[in-house]
């Protein structure tokens, strides 16, 4: 794993943060600086820079990420009223974090266009 890595040292417990979900591959916080009511990260424990770093050895893993998620997002109750599903990749995306995750953000009308 990169040594700076952020979410390398969640994932290994060396920065302690509030598990909303965690399994064998995936582990599921509350984004530190929240853009919506709820907003939460879903990464992989394995360090994968972003989407375009994939490979077909990560083809289970990310087929896990997505059938999780929803259940991840009921349990936050958001459910009923639905979500956002977010994955930004590299600069013009926005990553600020290079580990790939995904954004769940909910509890309120998110307006399209994104900014
Ligand atoms: P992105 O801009 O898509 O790379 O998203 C990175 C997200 O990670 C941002 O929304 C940050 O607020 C969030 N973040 C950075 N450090 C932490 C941390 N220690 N715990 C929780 N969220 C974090
Ligand atoms: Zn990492």
């Amino acid at each position: 794993m990169p040594q700076e890595c952020i979410f390398c040292k969640i994932s290994a417990k060396e920065i302690p943060v509030p598990v909303i979900y965690e399994d064998e591959y995936i582990i599921a916080f509350p984004d530190i600086k929240p853009a919506a009511p709820v907003h939460v990260l879903v990464i992989p424990k394995k360090h994968i820079a972003n989407l375009l770093e994939l490979t077909s050895d990560d083809i289970m893993l990310m087929g896990h990420v997505l059938s999780t998620i929803p259940k991840i997002a009921t349990k936050l109750g958001l459910a009923e009223d639905g979500f956002r599903l977010v994955v930004n990749t590299k600069d013009n995306g926005g990553q600020t974090v290079h580990h790939l995750h995904w954004h769940i953000l909910g509890g309120r009308f998110m307006t399209w266009p994104p900014g």
